[in-house]
């Protein structure tokens, strides 16, 4: 038998339990993964700790993300020995996820991993990485066709950019030539951001202070993880023709605001769904990962914590204590 992270379900909610599993507990899918290490994002921490409703059929495996070896195949897609990654595609959701030993899954759910990440790197940019890398990708398709987004021009803001989504936008943004400023509730990971690429920061309160629907336009675009009147904030600053990436709601799922900035200066607003995006889409944004974040800066946002302090880390990332990524080690 092996470990693993199970989410059931206790008075109408989910939960995270630690269990003990063996194959004849995972779906009969045509490809079987070893997986080497899984991660922590909020929508696991969700899960686990019963908020929000994540998983739709319980018992179900959490995690939403893994990487690890191909070790069996009925699918011509793959061979033993393949390495993959798992992002997303209904993953703690309504299918069974990472935070097990192995796993049965669809082949079409599998990537092929860059060569240049181990498993562990893989894992340290996840679902809140590769959703980062969406983002920045997003943006500069706004740039190069309806939009303006010119590196240099005008700061590129990030929001709830100590967090997993964040560290990475940040870091990739910088990479790409942008001037970042980053808006956190933590200063003491101001050090941390600047070393990432930040250049400017603001305190997230004075974002998430409701304003008017206009503002002084300081904004060539941002990455938002926050939601809320943050967003709205975000967009009431986003200067003439540039655009906000909504990926997160990690400070409200609603959206205070109003048209004014889309209709008087033709901001954008896109959205980042990185759980059903396509393969192509996908392939892309690992792709700039694999160019744009080299391997000290990802080191310096990630650390490996085992699969038992799970339900320890779900209350600390839900409380917005978690700086980076923390992957998780499934043998532990
Ligand atoms: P995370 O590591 O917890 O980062 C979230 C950050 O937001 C925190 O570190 C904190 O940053 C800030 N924050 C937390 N609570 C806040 C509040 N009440 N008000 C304002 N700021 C707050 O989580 P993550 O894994 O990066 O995910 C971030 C968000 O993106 C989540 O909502 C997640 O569900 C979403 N997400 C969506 C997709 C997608 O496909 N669209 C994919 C991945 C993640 P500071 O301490 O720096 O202020």
């Amino acid at each position: 038998d092996f470990p693993a992270l199970v989410l059931e379900e206790k008075d109408g909610r989910s939960a995270g339990r630690l269990a003990r599993l063996t194959m004849d507990d995972l779906p009969d899918l045509d490809v079987t993964v070893e997986i080497a290490f899984s991660t922590l994002n909020y929508k696991d921490g969700l899960a686990i700790a019963g908020r929000g409703k994540i998983a739709r059929r319980m018992p179900l495996i959490g995690g939403v993300d893994l990487a690890g070896t191909v070790v069996a195949s009925r699918s011509p897609a793959f061979t033993p020995g393949d390495r993959v990654v798992v992002n997303g595609f209904g993953l703690s959701e309504t299918e069974h996820g990472g935070y097990a030993r192995f796993q049965r899954l669809k082949p079409e759910w599998l990537m092929r991993l860059p060569d240049v990440f181990s498993f562990e790197q893989a894992m340290g940019i996840g679902t809140a990485g590769y959703t980062a890398a969406l983002a920045v990708d997003a943006l500069e398709a706004w740039g190069a066709g309806w939009g303006r987004f010119v590196p240099g021009e005008r700061e590129v803001l990030v929001t709830g950019a100590a967090g997993g989504v964040g560290s990475i936008a940040v870091a990739l943004l910088a990479r790409a030539g942008h001037r970042v400023t980053a808006a956190t509730g933590r200063p003491q990971t101001h050090d941390y951001l600047q070393s990432l690429g930040a250049t400017g920061f603001i305190d997230r309160a004075a974002l998430a202070e409701k304003g008017p629907p206009l503002q002084k336009e300081r904004w060539a675009g941002g990455i938002d993880s926050v939601g809320s009147t943050t967003l709205a904030t975000a967009l009431a600053q986003t200067a003439r023709g540039g655009a906000i990436a909504a990926c997160g709601l990690a400070g409200g799922a609603d959206l205070p605001a109003t048209v004014m900035p889309h209709i008087l200066r033709g901001v954008g607003l896109i959205g980042i769904d990185s759980v059903m995006a396509e393969m192509p889409r996908r392939e892309a944004a690992w792709a700039r990962l694999a160019r744009d974040l080299p391997s000290d800066l990802l080191a310096r946002t990630m650390r490996v914590e085992p699969m038992s302090a799970l339900p320890r880390l779900a209350e600390e990332i839900l409380a917005g204590h978690i700086r980076g990524r923390v992957v998780i080690d499934v043998s532990r």
